[in-house]
C-alpha cells in the first residue's frame, strides 16, 4: 500500500483500497475511501480536470445532482480546495448522507422523491449560472475516464498472479462504474463478460421499469446518458436482485466477515454468486463493494434485533 509519510490533504488517500477475495468473489472495498465511497475517485478526479481545463476556477460553486454519496464526496473535495458546494438530492434518501454533507460544509438543497430525475434538472439549471461548475457525473465521460484508467487499473494489479477477469458485476446509478472498469478489464480480456445489477423491484435497464426500491445508489428513475452511449458493451447481461435480499445480505456481510457496507455491497455479493451459479465457466467474478454501512444506520440498524424476514417499509 502507497500512503504518503507526510501529506497536508485527505485527498492523497483516495484510492488504494484492499481487494478480499470473499466466498471466492474478487471484492474491491472501495467504502474505505474517504468520504466513505467509491465516489471519492470521481469528484476528486472531476474537479481536478475541471481545474485544468479551466472550468473551474477560485471562488465558485459546485452544484450536482446524487442520491448521496457523489454529493459527499464532492462536499469533502470542495472542502479541501476551498470550493462552494450545493448538493442537489431527492428526499426519502439515507438521512446520513444529507448530514454528511453538511458536516463537509455543503449545502443540501432537496428536489424530488426518492428519484434523481428533478434534481438532475434543478442540477443542470443551477450550473448554467455564471461560476457555477455541474460535473454532470451521469453524462460526463471524465466518469467513465477515471474508472477505466484508476479504479479498473488497480483492479487488475490486484488480481492474483495468472488470474485473468472473466466477469465484472455491477449496478447502474451512472453506469460509470460499470462501463469505466469494464473497459478496463475487457483491455486484458477481450471475452470478459459484464452485468448490470439491478434491483428486482426497478429494472429500468432490461425493462425500461422505475419503481421503489432499497438499493440506495443505483436505479435512479432513468437510463443514465452514459450507460445509453456505452451499453453495446453490456449488451443484454443483466442481474436482478430484491431488495430485501441485498438488505439481509448486507447485514450478513458485517456479522460473518466484519465488513460494514452498504445495500449495493450487498446485493453486488449475491448477483455475483448468482452469476457463478449460471455460469460455472466464470471462474474469476469481480464485484464492488461500494459504500460504508454507517450511510445507513437509520434505515437499517437502529433496532436491537432486525428482522430480515420481514417485508422492508418503504420510506
Ligand atoms: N452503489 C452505491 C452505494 C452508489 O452510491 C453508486 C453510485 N451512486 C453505485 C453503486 C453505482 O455506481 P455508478 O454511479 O458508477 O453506476
Amino acid at each position: 500500500m502507497r500512503y504518503p509519510i507526510l501529506s497536508s490533504s485527505i485527498l492523497d488517500a483516495i484510492g488504494d483500497t484492499p481487494m478480499l477475495e470473499i466466498d471466492g468473489i474478487f471484492a474491491k472495498c472501495e467504502f474505505l475511501n474517504p468520504s466513505g465511497s467509491i465516489k471519492a475517485r470521481i469528484a476528486h478526479y472531476i474537479v481536478e480536470r475541471a481545474e485544468r481545463e479551466g472550468l473551474l476556477k477560485p471562488g465558485d460553486t459546485i452544484v450536482e445532482a446524487t442520491s448521496g454519496n457523489t454529493g459527499n464526496a464532492f462536499a469533502m473535495v470542495a472542502a479541501v480546495k476551498g470550493y462552494r458546494m450545493i448538493v442537489v438530492m431527492p428526499e426519502g434518501l439515507s438521512t446520513e448522507r444529507v448530514a454528511i454533507s453538511r458536516a463537509y460544509g455543503a449545502d443540501v438543497l432537496f428536489c424530488g422523491n426518492f428519484h434523481v430525475n428533478e434534481a438532475l434538472e434543478r442540477a443542470r439549471a443551477l450550473g448554467r449560472q455564471p461560476g457555477f461548475f455541474f460535473p454532470g457525473q451521469f453524462e460526463n465521460e471524465w466518469n467513465v475516464e477515471e474508472n477505466r484508467e484508476w479504479l479498473g487499473q488497480e483492479i487488475l494489479r490486484q488480481l492474483p498472479e495468472g488470474r485473468v477477469p472473466d466477469a465484472f458485476v455491477h449496478g447502474v446509478g451512472t453506469g460509470g462504474t460499470l462501463i469505466g472498469v469494464g473497459e478496463a478489464l475487457r483491455a486484458v480480456n477481450p471475452n470478459v463478460r459484464l452485468f448490470a445489477m439491478e434491483p428486482s423491484e426497478s429494472r429500468t435497464i432490461l425493462c425500461g421499469e422505475v419503481a421503489l426500491h432499497r438499493i440506495e445508489g443505483i436505479s435512479d428513475g432513468f437510463v443514465p446518458g452514459i450507460f445509453q452511449r456505452h451499453r453495446d458493451l453490456v449488451g443484454r447481461n443483466t442481474v436482478s436482485v430484491a431488495s430485501e435480499d441485498a438488505v439481509a445480505e448486507m447485514r450478513r456481510l458485517a456479522r460473518t466477515h466484519g465488513l460494514f457496507c452498504g445495500p449495493s455491497s450487498g446485493a453486488h455479493l449475491l448477483a455475483a454468486r448468482q452469476l457463478r451459479e449460471r455460469f460455472p465457466e466464470l471462474e474469476t467474478i469481480v464485484t464492488i463493494l461500494d459504500d460504508k454501512g454507517e450511510k445507513y444506520l437509520h434505515d437499517f440498524f437502529m433496532r436491537a434485533a432486525p428482522n430480515a424476514e420481514k417485508p422492508l417499509p418503504f420510506h
